[in-house]
């Protein structure tokens, strides 16, 4: 078979149609609300007890803190009530040896030094004062500063939320194992060390990211109606909108406030169809799962995000370097008789390793108009150390990068549409003359050539939506989602105080 006619085979497989797409949407309603029936299925609908979003025009100063894996991130945003923000900032990497601490009473007290730290260098008045004000007490040790800032912590590990600013760890991942936190209310561990240091700071909210950026999204976008989907399309991918409680069937346990008649949902929809009712599935898609270390787990993930196309990506490519009948980066030369075909990769090339080739060589690939391709060649050749790629042979990576791609974003898409029609905004005559908003975040989202235009070309053939139900629906970036959001959080906990 030639080059060219096992690339279009290999294409063919990663096509995900119009009718595909129609059918996933399908599913993910119904996944979406069984989700909100009962706990344990494919999509967790996780209620975040968040029950507005803001409009642009919110006031204050807010402190934000990120512990997410490698760093910790203190910041404090200045909402000026105009959608625009001022923000202070500060990182410090966590000491590996606090990742697995005796006791979570470690890590949480070096958090608390860190913003002791940044209260200091940022709001060095505000601090003294309220230092000063608490000396003059009769009884300084119990004194609670009407002043303090209200803080979001946004906490990227799997936790059971049990109120705004109330939620208990599941466990641990990302090399972080401090077995005594397990089972105990993150905030409240956080509240403890800052206490102990007797900061002007109250935990009011646990943030999860993708809520962040739902919130960001919707204090930073016009319009007269806030954002209804927040979604990342990064590392992972993941969405968080607004449902209304009457629709949350399961039992809340946390307090609330009733009276919007919405709460955020964090949808976790990664793990999207696990069972693989609907989703695609290729011998590459199967290869990664078996060779993951969580099979059988976040499925829908594993299709669309930046950590996994480079990997599908790679799978194919290595299939094709070992099929003996097609001709893929090898030199080919005929000395009397005798074939001699070697191949043009260097043994070390990333290519031969689990995770070894990176997303965003599918951007390149894909922004590469140029007859002869020279961009991506030069990609091949320098991050990959494939010497002197043919023309051809780069023609078949970029076909096939695409394909992968185009079915990410068409995937993308059936997330996106099932959420808007679950919404009934299309039909609400209060959105006739506004727009259906929905922020993301997320390098692949910003940088993946196209991969928005893919997204609206999966929304428009979903029936219920179609050309004119694509127009109203726009897909905005949202920025500083762990920051601006998670100190929206915190204004909307403080005021349910
Ligand atoms: P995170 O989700 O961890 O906050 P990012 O949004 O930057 O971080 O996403 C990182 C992921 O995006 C990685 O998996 C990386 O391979 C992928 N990525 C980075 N740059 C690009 C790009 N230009 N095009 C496509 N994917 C990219």
């Amino acid at each position: 078979m030639s080059l060219e006619a096992e690339t279009k085979s290999i294409v063919a497989q990663f096509e995900y149609t119009d009718e595909d797409v129609n059918k996933g949407v399908l599913e993910f309603l119904r996944q979406m609300a069984e989700g909100l029936e009962k706990d344990g299925t494919s999509l967790s609908q996780i209620p975040t007890y968040v029950t507005a979003v803001p409009n642009g025009t919110e006031k204050g100063l807010y402190m934000a803190v990120d512990l997410g894996g490698t760093n910790f991130r203190v910041c404090s945003i200045k909402l000026n009530g105009n959608t625009t923000f001022n923000l202070a900032y500060s990182k410090v990497a966590i000491p590996k040896e606090l990742m697995v601490a005796k006791t979570a009473q470690e890590l949480f007290a070096f958090l608390a030094l860190e913003i002791q730290k940044f209260l200091q260098k940022h709001h060095g008045d505000q601090f003294e004062q309220h230092v000063r004000r608490r000396l003059t007490m009769s009884s300084p040790d119990g004194y609670r500063d009407e002043n303090a800032f209200r803080m979001g912590f946004t906490f990227s590990f799997p936790v059971k939320q049990i109120g705004i600013n109330k939620g208990t760890l599941i466990r641990w991942t990302k090399g972080f194992d401090i077995p005594d936190a397990v089972g105990k209310d993150v905030c409240a561990l956080l509240q403890a060390e800052i206490d102990k240091l007797h900061l002007p700071v109250k935990v009011a909210a646990l943030v999860n990211d993708t809520v962040g950026t739902l919130m960001a999204r919707s204090y930073t976008s016009p319009g007269k109606h806030g954002t209804m989907l927040g979604a990342i399309f990064g590392t992972g991918t993941n969405g968080a909108y607004v449902e209304k409680l009457s629709k949350i069937k399961k039992p809340l346990e946390g307090e609330y406030d009733q009276s919007t008649g919405e709460m955020v949902i964090n949808t976790e929809w990664g793990s999207f169809d696990n069972q693989l009712n609907v989703l695609p599935n290729t011998p590459w898609d199967d290869a990664l799962d078996k060779a993951s270390p969580n099979p059988g787990i976040q499925m829908y993930e594993k299709r669309v995000s930046g950590m996994f196309l480079g990997e599908i990506l790679r799978l194919v490519v290595i299939d094709l370097l070992k099929n003996p009948n097609v001709s893929f980066f090898k030199d080919e030369n005929s000395s009397s008789n005798d074939w001699v075909s070697t191949t043009t990769i260097a043994e070390t090339s990333d290519l031969y390793k689990q995770w070894g080739l990176d997303t965003s060589i599918m951007s390149v690939a894909a922004a590469d108009n140029t007859p002869e391709l020279s961009t991506l060649r030069q990609a091949l050749e320098s991050t990959l150390h494939v010497y002197a790629p043919a023309h051809d042979d780069a023609q078949a990576f970029k076909a096939i990068a695409n394909a992968i791609g185009r079915r990410a974003a068409r995937l993308s898409a059936v997330a996106i549409a099932a959420i808007v029609l679950q919404s009934g905004k299309l039909d609400d005559p209060a959105f006739q003359d506004e727009p259906i908003d929905i922020g993301v975040d997320g390098s692949l989202v910003e940088h993946y050539p196209y991969f928005r235009d893919m997204i609206y070309e999966g929304l428009r053939i979903v029936d219920g939506i179609g050309e004119e139900g694509a127009k109203r629906i726009r897909i905005g970036i949202a920025k500083d989602g762990s920051g601006v959001g998670a100190a929206l959080i915190a204004l909307v906990a403080a005021g349910m105080e």
